[in-house]
């Protein structure tokens, strides 16, 4: 046992005087890497609701629902969408992302999602 201490003692005094290798998270926190995947976030002016989105997502964690219809005196129509995201299950691939044509769907950078009820883990965008 001795013989362990002597050994540990020298690492234990260099350590004592040197900065923590940890941060006093949740009070301090650090930034997290690029191109992490947070959370999905929907700009809905964007949006043309081609459901490609939907039909991508393997975890069924998205909705796009039709909003409103409009046609102006030229007789252009022009539709707006609305995205809920059901980050309870969300797996965070970024798929949704990915195949958006309109770049509508970005991941943030968002990673505390726990929650103590799932309906807050109901997001939507409009
Ligand atoms: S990140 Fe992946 S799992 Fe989450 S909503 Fe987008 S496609 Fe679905
Ligand atoms: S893929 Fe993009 S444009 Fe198409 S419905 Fe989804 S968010 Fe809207």
């Amino acid at each position: 046992m001795s013989l362990r201490l002597g050994a540990m003692l020298p690492e234990v005094l260099k350590h004592l005087f040197k900065k923590p290798a940890t941060v006093q998270y949740p009070f301090k926190k650090i930034g997290v890497p690029k191109g992490f995947r947070g959370r999905p976030v929907m700009d809905p002016n964007l949006c043309i609701g081609c459901q490609m989105c939907v039909r991508d997502c393997p975890s069924e964690a998205l909705e796009i629902r039709k909003e409103s219809e409009t046609t102006d005196e030229t007789g252009k129509i022009s539709k707006k969408f609305s995205m809920t995201f059901y980050l309870d299950r969300c797996s965070h691939c970024a798929q949704c992302e990915e195949i958006c044509p309109k770049k509508a769907i970005h991941m943030d950078e968002q990673f505390e999602d726990a929650a103590f009820d799932r309906g807050s883990l109901k997001i939507t965008y409009k």
